[in-house]
C-alpha cells in the first residue's frame, strides 16, 4: 500500500491541469490515468492512426481565447504556437440529394477558431513536461474509492490485470460525472441526489464521430472552396478544412448518423459513404485521399457511458458536485463540472483550477489543525 496527499483520477486536459497546479505548489500527487495514454478526449494522431507529434484532431481542434481567457492564458503561459482555422474561400450548403450543392462566399468568422500547431495534443504534451514522469501512472484504472479512518482508499486495476491499493487525503476526480457514476465503486455510497446528478449530466460530444480525408494537396483552395460545407444529405452535416500548420492536406467532418447507426453500418461503409460526400462537395479530385482517419467517440469506454449514445447536450450548472459523506474528501474537477464553460477545453482549466485551489484551503487547514 502507498500513500500520497492527492489522488488525481484521470489524465485527460483537467487532470493534468489539477496536477501541474498541485506541483506547482509543493503539494505531494499520484495522477491514474486508465489508458494507456494521457489526453483523454484530446487525441492527436498521424496518417495512421497513431498518436503523433504533429497531425489531426480526433477529438477537440479549436478554441477561443478571446471569448474563453482560461484556455488562452494557457496556450500563452505554456508559449504553444497556434493558427487561425482555415476559412478564406466560398462555403457550401447542400439541401437536398437531388438538388446540386450551392455554393457562397464565406463570412470571416468572429471571433475566429483557433487551433495548436502541432494539434490539440501539443496542450497534454506541455502540460505534461510540467511534472515529475513518475507521478503519471498510465494503464491504471481506478475502480473503487472507499473511505476509511478519514482517508480514501483507492483500488487500481493495470492493464496487465494486477490491482493495488493506494491510500490518499484527498481524490480529485478529473473526469466526466457520468463515467464517474457509471464505472466507479464509492463506499460508503454516494445520497441519491449526487448520483443522480453525475448520471444527468452528458459528457460532452461523447455521442460524437470524426472522419477526416488526408490528400497530397488541398486542391479545394485552388477551386476558391474554403473546405467549409453544411449539409441536409450527409452523412456529415458540417465538414471543415482539417490542413494542419506544416501543411499536410485533409478535410474532417462530424458524423451526422446516430451511434447506432454507425456501430450497424460499420467503419468501411461509413468512410465510403463520407468520401462520395466529399466528391459531391468538392469534385472528383476529393474521390483518392491517401489515408481516412475515423474515431466514434461513442465506442470509447473511458468516454461514453452507455446513456451517453442517445442523449447529448451541454451539461449543466451545478452548486455544489459531492453532498454526503464524501463531501471532505472528493473533488470533481472534470470540463463538465465547470460553471461557466462546461464540456469545452477551456471548462476542464476551469474546473481542475477551482478543485486545486479547493484543495489546498483543505490541506492548510488539516495542517493548521495537527
Ligand atoms: C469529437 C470531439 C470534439 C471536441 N471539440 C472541441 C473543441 O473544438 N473545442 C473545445 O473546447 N472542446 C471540444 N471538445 C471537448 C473537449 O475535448 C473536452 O472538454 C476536454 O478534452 C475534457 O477534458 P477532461 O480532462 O475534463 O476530460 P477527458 O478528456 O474525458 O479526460 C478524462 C480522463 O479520465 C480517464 N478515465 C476514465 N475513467 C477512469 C478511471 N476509472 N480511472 C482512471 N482514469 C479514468 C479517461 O481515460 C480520460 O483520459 C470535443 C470533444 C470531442 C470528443
Amino acid at each position: 500500500m502507498t500513500d500520497t496527499q492527492v489522488a488525481i483520477l484521470g489524465g485527460g486536459l483537467a487532470g493534468l491541469n489539477a496536477a501541474r497546479l498541485l506541483h506547482r505548489a509543493g503539494v505531494e500527487f499520484q495522477l491514474f490515468e486508465a489508458r494507456d495514454r494521457l489526453g483523454g478526449r484530446i487525441l492527436t494522431v498521424d496518417a495512421t492512426g497513431g498518436p503523433a507529434d504533429d497531425g489531426f484532431d480526433l477529438g477537440p481542434s479549436w478554441f477561443w481565447p478571446l471569448m474563453q481567457p482560461a484556455i488562452g492564458k494557457l496556450v500563452e503561459e505554456l508559449g504553444l504556437p497556434v493558427f487561425a482555422q482555415s476559412s478564406d474561400g466560398d462555403v457550401v450548403f447542400e439541401r437536398m440529394s437531388r438538388e446540386p450543392a450551392q455554393r457562397y462566399p464565406g463570412l470571416r468568422q468572429e471571433p475566429q477558431s483557433m487551433r495548436l500547431a502541432g494539434g490539440s495534443g501539443a496542450l497534454i504534451r506541455a502540460m505534461a513536461g510540467t511534472v515529475p514522469k513518475e507521478r503519471l501512472c498510465l494503464g491504471s484504472r481506478v475502480t473503487s474509492l472507499s473511505l476509511h479512518d478519514d482517508r480514501v482508499q483507492l483500488t487500481i486495476r493495470r492493464l496487465d490485470g494486477g490491482e493495488h491499493r493506494v491510500n490518499a487525503d484527498q481524490v480529485v476526480a478529473a473526469l466526466p460525472p457520468r463515467i464517474l457514476a457509471e464505472t466507479m465503486a464509492l463506499s460508503p455510497g454516494l445520497p441519491p441526489e449526487t448520483s443522480a446528478l453525475w448520471r444527468e449530466t452528458p459528457t460532452w460530444m461523447a455521442p460524437h464521430a470524426k472522419f477526416f480525408a488526408l490528400y497530397d494537396r488541398p486542391f479545394w483552395r485552388d477551386a476558391g472552396y474554403s473546405g467549409t460545407a453544411q449539409s441536409m444529405v450527409g452523412p456529415m452535416p458540417e465538414i471543415h478544412d482539417a490542413t494542419t500548420a506544416s501543411g499536410e492536406a485533409a478535410l474532417f467532418g462530424f458524423l451526422g448518423v446516430s451511434a447506432a447507426e454507425r456501430r450497424r453500418l460499420g467503419e468501411a461503409a461509413l468512410a465510403e459513404a463520407c468520401v462520395a460526400q466529399l466528391v459531391r462537395i468538392f469534385g472528383a479530385e476529393a474521390a483518392a485521399p491517401h489515408a481516412t482517419l475515423y474515431k466514434d467517440w461513442a465506442a470509447d469506454p473511458y468516454t461514453a457511458a452507455a446513456s451517453d449514445l442517445n442523449a447529448s447536450g451541454h451539461p449543466e450548472f451545478a452548486a455544489s458536485w459531492v453532498e454526503g459523506p464524501w463531501a471532505d474528501w472528493l473533488l470533481l474537477a472534470g470540463s463538465e463540472t465547470s460553471p461557466s464553460e462546461a464540456g469545452y477545453l477551456a471548462g476542464a482549466v476551469e474546473a481542475s483550477a477551482k478543485a486545486v485551489a479547493e484543495v489546498k484551503r483543505r490541506l492548510r487547514t488539516e495542517e493548521t489543525l495537527r
